[in-house]
């Protein structure tokens, strides 16, 4: 198929099922994961675009190749290079910004996923995202795993957040919260999170995978899947799905073990679904091959990667690897998707 590897012959092609089928990537971020900076302006001039510093904003446009360098090798990652590139991608943020790349890759909405990482910094990511990202059934709102606040506690914050901001979904990063699920401390935090989550119906969002470069060391391999394995992931009845297919910057050498791992917890647990953001073309492509369609959610992980970049990679590998890519198309990125929030305020089309 020579014409598959042409971004807009691929973005064509999926804008016409799309007509039919929309498309949400349910994995973007609203905010730094890194820092939870909030400290944004307003632009005067265009409405929804916030603004740090004096870079100007440049909507996105469709480059011919998707190709890019190769991820730096998971050793000479930082955590000062981390927090430079983290920082970098977050100069613009807002709805202007988020459909701005979701118009361009021809997607219909967006699962906002932030990351509070100290006590009190998702209630502040919270207010700040009532404002800046008011839900209009586009850009749906999910909330991030508040630390430091106890397992009895974790119901009423859910609920209350439900209530007041209309959540969709609940986010946790066990690296950058420094939550082990390997740990009585960590399990008994993320299965109360689980409970809460299943009472209110609400998806609930994991890292899965390494995170070089953060510190301490230790926290790098909390959202592995050897770490998440640890879990009983039945606590909720609503969907857990775990972004990366649990395989962010892991190599390819250990993606086939952990694929795996997670074909026994998908075995286990008929909750538990995968997403596929920003992941290598070779780990990808891994994904799709072995992975039951039926578990797979399409997600970007924007800003740290464009969208319709992640968008087009996606479409390629899965022209490449399947053998019905439409109907797959249609399952990994609409219907999935769609299923996962159906019972939770819904109103995109
Ligand atoms: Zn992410």
């Amino acid at each position: 198929m020579p014409e598959s590897s042409d971004p807009h012959i691929l973005l064509e092609w999926a804008g016409d099922v799309g007509e039919t089928f929309p498309f949400l990537d349910f994995h973007v971020h609203p905010f730094d994961v890194l820092t939870g900076d909030t400290g944004y302006r307003l632009d005067d001039q265009v409405q929804g675009l916030y603004y740090k510093g004096s870079s100007v904003y440049h909507p996105p446009r469709v480059q011919a190749s998707v190709e890019r360098p190769k991820t730096s090798p998971a050793s000479s990652i930082t955590l000062r290079s981390l927090l430079l590139a983290s920082r970098l991608a977050y100069t613009h943020t807002g709805p202007k910004v988020l459909t701005d790349q979701l118009d361009v890759a021809g997607l219909a909405g967006a699962l906002l996923l932030p990351v509070a990482r100290t006590p009190g910094a998702a209630e502040n990511l919270s207010q700040v995202s009532a404002h800046m990202f008011p839900d209009d059934g586009r850009l749906l709102p999910g909330c991030a795993f508040p630390i430091g606040i106890p397992p009895d506690k974790l119901g009423s914050f859910f609920r209350t957040a439900r209530e007041t901001r209309g959540i969709r979904a609940i986010k946790l990063h066990p690296n950058l919260t420094g939550v082990d699920p390997l740990t009585e401390f960590g399990r008994d935090l993320i299965e109360a999170m689980l409970a809460a989550a299943g009472s209110l119906n609400l998806p609930v969002v994991m890292h899965g995978g390494r995170t070089p470069g953060l510190e301490p060391v230790a926290c790098r391999e909390y959202g592995t899947l050897a770490h998440l394995a640890n879990v009983d992931w039945s606590v909720s009845s609503a969907p857990v799905i775990i972004a990366h297919g649990g395989l962010y910057h892991v190599t390819e050498e250990e993606a086939i073990a952990a694929l795996d791992v997670l074909e026994r917890l998908f075995e286990r647990y008929p909750n538990l679904m995968a997403d596929t953001s920003n992941l290598e073309p070779p780990i990808l492509r891994l994904v799709l091959e072995k992975v039951d369609r039926n578990r797979l959610i399409f997600g970007s992980d924007a800003l740290y990667i464009p969208i319709w970049k992640s968008w087009v990679r996606f479409l390629q590998t899965l022209r490449l690897v399947s053998q019905h890519p439409e109907d797959d198309l249609i399952r990994i990125a609409s219907l999935n998707p769609i299923g996962c929030l159906i019972d939770n305020l819904l109103d995109i089309g």
